[in-house]
């Protein structure tokens, strides 16, 4: 009987997928001595497996990237911005496929999905447009005879280390600006969504990118400490919670390297007593439980400004009772599971110390029902890693379901006596990335821009992530290091400013100086 089950065991593990390594332009063919399970969090069954990269591979596709760099980097900016327009238009092509595998390891719906993609796909639009990014000034005459100029070139072999809740845009925050700059690239994706990284990674050598630009290893922290630690490394771009971001930011400046960490968030959202609660109840609902709370943009804490507290709360709850959850790959799921199981049980843990610490459980959303079946927690029988939106009312400061990012279906609702204890608390908060208003006066909103000690405002826009043409990054613990991720800042990120002053020898060269140059 045992031998039976174990061959069925077996054969089951041979009919899953495997995700490993890109290297040099085709997935990697050798052995892990270690693996990772992939689930499916609707089901929460095992679908798949994927390698774990070991400092020995990691090396092979710095090698192989650092090979590719010395052609890449002289490579014309008109034949790169046509890979990257390639790449785009294959990008295109397959977004609904690749959308499909994101739900599948995910969780998050289709429609969710998608949006991902087609915000990754704006940075490749603005990475297409590298020849005039990368343009510098030019000065003639700066002293009698001699011109300056400025350029910017690649930093050579650089790295991404991305996190689970967005598998395709993230990485695509930072590789094609990295690529598109002359660099090449090692991206290792989080262990618990694989597959969308090694899908990029075909299409790029669909693109016609040359073999070793762009690598993929997959792996946990053994694979991150030793892209840290490798010398041929140049920078590193870092997007996932905060202790990690700071532990990449540490150890990566300390070798060397620059560095871009960006970390955890907990985002508020200001609802002053003019606002329309309409809007402002349908902008919590969507962007505290949109992608199931596992945004780093979500809200995950209101405040209500005095006295429209319990009206607003009355139609948050009436919303949050109508959201429809179920698997991503049912369509008419409007949120889908947790990533893990462990992941749910420490989400829905905040609910108790929730209650514990004073608040009051208005919505529990372990009570919510899942399309398809009733609601299972991890490990059950048949059961994802499902949790329903849950809002918690009367939060206080000190609580830790505020303090501690939850990263989960759970709206914290906050009351402040005044705009001011409102703005306190936003700029208390340890956390900076997003931030939103909601009102109608013009003159209160303003204020709030200017006061908001965080990195991306919205005013009525509950998740304002900026577009491709700006740049993406918090305050405070939400980023460690000085440039924003994309946009102009992610140019200069992945680059080194070069000026020249140039002289072409006239008659008038007057012999040796040994003063400091100065203008004559
Ligand atoms: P995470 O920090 O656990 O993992 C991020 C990456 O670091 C993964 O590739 C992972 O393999 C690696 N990693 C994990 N533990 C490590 C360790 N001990 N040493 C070295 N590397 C390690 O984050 P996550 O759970 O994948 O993603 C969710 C977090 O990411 C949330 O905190 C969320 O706010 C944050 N996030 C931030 C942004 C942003 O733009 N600021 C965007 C998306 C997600």
């Amino acid at each position: 009987m045992k031998h039976a089950s174990d061959a069925r065991l077996r054969a089951e593990k041979r009919a899953q997928k495997h995700c490993t390594h890109w290297i040099g332009g085709k997935p990697w063919d050798g052995e892990a001595d270690r693996h990772g399970d992939v689930y499916d969090p609707a089901t929460g069954q095992v679908t798949g497996q994927v390698d774990f990269a070991s400092p020995a591979e990691v090396d092979l596709a710095v090698e192989a990237a650092k090979d590719a760099f010395r052609t890449w980097r002289r490579i014309s900016l008109a034949k790169r911005a046509s890979v990257m327009f390639a790449f785009r238009e294959l990008l295109r092509d397959h977004a609904t496929e690749l959308a499909k595998l994101v739900s599948e390891e995910h969780g998050k719906v289709a429609s969710d999905a998608a949006g991902e993609i087609s915000r990754g796909l704006e940075v490749v639009e603005f990475a297409c447009g590298i020849p005039h990014l990368l343009k510098g000034g030019y000065s003639e005459n700066v002293s009698t005879g001699i011109d300056s100029y400025s350029i910017r070139q690649p930093v050579g072999v650089v790295a991404g280390i991305t996190p689970f809740n967005f598998p395709a845009m993230v990485p695509m925050w930072m590789f094609p600006l990295a690529i598109a700059c002359g660099n090449t690239f090692v991206l290792k994706p989080s262990e618990k969504d694989p597959s969308a990284s090694l899908m990029l990674a075909s299409l790029w050598a669909e693109a016609g990118l040359p073999d070793g630009v762009f690598n993929v290893v997959q792996g946990d922290k053994e694979a991150v400490d030793a892209i840290l630690g490798h010398p041929d490394i140049k920078a590193v771009s870092f997007v996932g919670s905060t202790p990690i971001a700071r532990y990449v930011y540490e150890n990566g400046t300390k070798a060397g390297k620059r560095v871009q960490a960006l970390g955890g968030a907990k985002n508020h959202m200001v609802v002053l007593p003019d606002a329309d609660l309409d809007l402002a109840a349908d902008a919590a609902v969507s962007a505290g439980f949109g992608s199931a709370g596992e945004r780093c943009m979500a809200i995950s804490a209101v405040v209500a400004v005095d006295p429209i507290g319990d009206d607003l709360m009355s139609r948050i709850t009436e919303r949050v009772a109508r959201i429809r959850v179920g698997p991503g790959t049912d369509e008419r799921s409007e949120m889908g599971p947790l990533i893990t199981g462990p992941h749910r049980d420490r989400v829905a843990s905040y609910l108790d110390s929730g209650v514990r610490e004073g608040a009051t459980l208005a919505v529990d959303g372990r009570l919510h029902p899942v399309i398809g079946g009733a609601v299972k927690g991890a490990g059950e029988a048949g059961g994802g890693f499902w949790l329903g939106p849950s809002v918690l009312d009367h939060v206080t400061p000190e609580m830790s379901c505020y303090t501690d990012e939850i990263f989960g279906p759970v709206l914290s609702v906050l009351r402040a006596p005044t705009y001011e204890a409102a703005v306190e608390l936003v700029n208390t908060s340890r956390y900076g990335n997003g931030t939103a208003v909601f009102t109608n006066d013009g003159g209160a909103a303003r204020r709030f821009v200017s006061e908001a000690e965080i990195g991306m405002v919205g005013v009525n826009v509950p998740i304002p992530v900026p577009m491709a043409y700006y740049s993406f990054g918090g305050w405070k613990a939400s980023l460690f290091g000085d440039l924003h991720i994309y946009g102009t800042e992610g140019v200069h990120f992945y680059t080194h400013g070069k000026v020249v002053t140039s002289r072409w020898l006239d008659p008038s060269h007057g012999g040796v100086n040994l003063g400091f140059p100065v203008n004559t």
